[in-house]
């Protein structure tokens, strides 16, 4: 290439303004499309903010008329303190609701941003709601990245069964949804061994 421009350089005024002129609208356009590229980004990002925000919204609304239904002390036994079977049905739909967009955050977790501002929402969201997730009859109605990301995240999201700050859940429910995420593929944790031995390999 600047060869090329060299020998344009050379041979006629002319030319060398035409190449002057070509590399100049090459270096803008490059510029506009890397602003572009941040700018839809950016677009982006807050879009997501917003749908999530305002579903998330709507949830604490009707958790305003169903008080109940964030009261971890009724919560964490639903089934039994759920007698009647309208107010069960209810705060089986507010649970998937729930948990449903916590698996939206999942999946849209990579974005730093929205890690740091979402977290603290699963983090709640699973203090008050871990027993209806756990219930088995629940497990088919998340993917199985969701599945996996709740059982490497043990630390920060404990299952009802586990101890704050353990690594892995080791109760019933835990080991079959742990044999159902590997029967699918490698598993984070497994993921995140691998690398880490890779790391850790003399060079
Ligand atoms: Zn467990």
């Amino acid at each position: 290439m600047w060869e090329v421009i060299l020998k344009a350089f050379q041979s006629t005024p002319f030319a060398a303004v035409s190449a002057l002129v070509a590399i100049l609208a090459l270096i803008i356009s490059f510029r506009a499309y890397s602003f572009s590229k941040k700018s839809f980004k950016r677009t982006r990002t807050s879009t997501l903010y917003s749908d999530i925000e305002a579903r998330y919204m709507d949830l604490l609304k009707l958790s305003i008329n169903e008080p109940d239904f964030v009261d971890p002390a009724l919560t964490n036994n639903y089934p039994k303190n759920f007698k009647d079977r309208k107010l069960l049905l209810a705060y089986e739909q507010y649970a998937f609701a729930a948990w449903n967009i916590v698996e939206t955050i999942i999946d849209r977790r990579e974005d730093g941003e929205l890690q740091r501002t979402w977290d603290p929402v699963i983090k709640e969201e699973n203090r008050l709601h871990r027993a209806w997730l756990n219930a088995k009859e629940n497990q088919h109605k998340f993917k199985k990245e969701f599945w996996d990301f709740m059982l490497s995240n043990n630390k920060f999201f404990p299952c009802l069964s586990s101890e704050e700050g353990k690594e892995e859940c080791s109760c019933k429910r835990c080991n079959d949804l742990r044999t159902f995420v590997k029967s699918k593929g490698e598993t984070r944790i497994e993921r995140r061994q691998s690398e880490q031995r890779q790391l850790d390999a003399p060079k």
